[in-house]
């Protein structure tokens, strides 16, 4: 297989400066990384924060964003044993961790005080070539459509280790609030296919419409709604077992503390800017609730995540552009305008 020397790159240099789309070189693997020719990557929420530098997160500048990049191996480091050449891989946010800390050896390796994170602190996927550590890549079987499996690599993952933080079992009710937006539709899908009864809250009849579609058995619209957490009590008969936020409402988070069930959980994952919930000691302790927050997942809930994908049991709805394009779909997200996932091209 041969390598280029140069290829294009979306590349900035300032936070909410020009997106520039340039040649540069291809980078040389490290001892421990692949060099992965990257075909398509997702667009992620927090990639438009990195380049605003709106994120409470290390970001070394100049910098390549993107973190939801699929490919294929077309070299690698004298270290890696695992993988061969052509072998169809994914590079995600946890680019790698130091595998030696307290967190890395009990699981945690998202919260590794040494993470080397894609598209903040290693330049990311919006180029044709990026490395990846070889331990933390994800692994895609032969045949993967690799356009549809980038949205997992950080939406997908977010959502499914979200689900098993909520410690639920199979027939509990699950709320999600922002049930219809990327991470919500496949949460819904996620859940569905865990066995849990997905009770979705979004505003508007076609996104009811939308949830219902993708397995939600119930649908709580708070544009109509006059009370949206007796609904869901209702609804689950005493509350549900587990929250999943995934909408940046900070609103919608203080509510969901409403309508947990009595020794649930409320699991935290959207990041409204600046936002604070408050919780009263003696309901939260009366109710025994638990709140927790969630950020992607670890190797073990990616391969999961990929596999729950592979077996046609979740689909996020994508829309392809151009690499060159990412500066519009930017815009789009800003203004809050795209429902699923859009994934660029790296060969355009
Ligand atoms: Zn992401
Ligand atoms: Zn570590």
């Amino acid at each position: 297989m041969s390598i280029p020397t140069t290829q294009k790159a979306i590349v900035f240099e300032s936070f909410g400066g020009p997106l520039l789309y340039k040649d540069i070189s291809v980078p040389a693997p490290k001892p421990n990384e692949l060099l992965v020719h990257i075909k398509y990557s997702g667009v992620c929420h927090s990639d438009l924060y990195a380049w605003k530098g709106d994120v409470p997160l290390p970001i070394n500048l100049p910098l390549i964003g993107g973190h939801e990049g699929a490919g294929e191996v077309v070299a690698m480091g004298e270290n890696v044993s695992d993988w061969k050449i052509g072998d169809l891989v994914g590079v995600k946010w946890l680019n790698s961790s130091c595998l030696t800390c307290e967190h890395c050896m009990n699981g945690r390796e998202t919260v590794c005080p040494n993470a080397d994170i894609t598209g903040f602190t290693h330049d990311g996927t919006f180029q044709q070539y990026s490395t990846a550590d070889a331990i933390q890549a994800a692994k895609f079987p032969k045949g993967t459509d690799l356009a549809s499996a980038a949205p997992i690599l950080c939406a997908g993952i977010t959502v499914y280790k979200a689900l098993k933080t909520a410690d639920m079992i199979p027939g509990q009710w699950v709320a999600i609030s922002g049930a219809a937006g990327g991470l919500g539709s496949l949460a819904v899908q996620y859940a569905k296919a865990m066995g849990y009864r997905v009770v979705g809250i979004d505003g508007g009849k076609e996104k009811g419409e939308f949830v219902k579609s993708l397995g939600a058995e119930a649908y709580v619209d708070y544009l109509s709604s006059k009370d949206v957490s007796n609904e869901v009590n209702t609804i689950t008969e005493g509350g549900a077992h587990g929250v999943l936020n995934v909408s940046v409402s900070t609103s919608a988070m203080q509510q969901s503390l409403e309508y947990v069930r009595v020794a649930g959980t409320v699991v935290l994952v959207g990041l409204p800017a600046e936002a604070t919930i408050k919780t009263s000691v003696f309901d939260a302790v009366i109710k025994t609730i638990t709140i927790k927050g969630s950020a992607v997942g670890n190797r073990a809930d990616t391969a999961e995540a990929i596999d729950f994908f592979n077996r046609g049991l979740v689909k996020c709805p994508i829309k392809i552009v151009g690499l060159s394009e990412i500066a519009q779909v930017y815009k789009l997200l800003e203004q809050g305008k795209i429902l699923g996932r859009y994934v660029v091209d790296t060969s355009k």
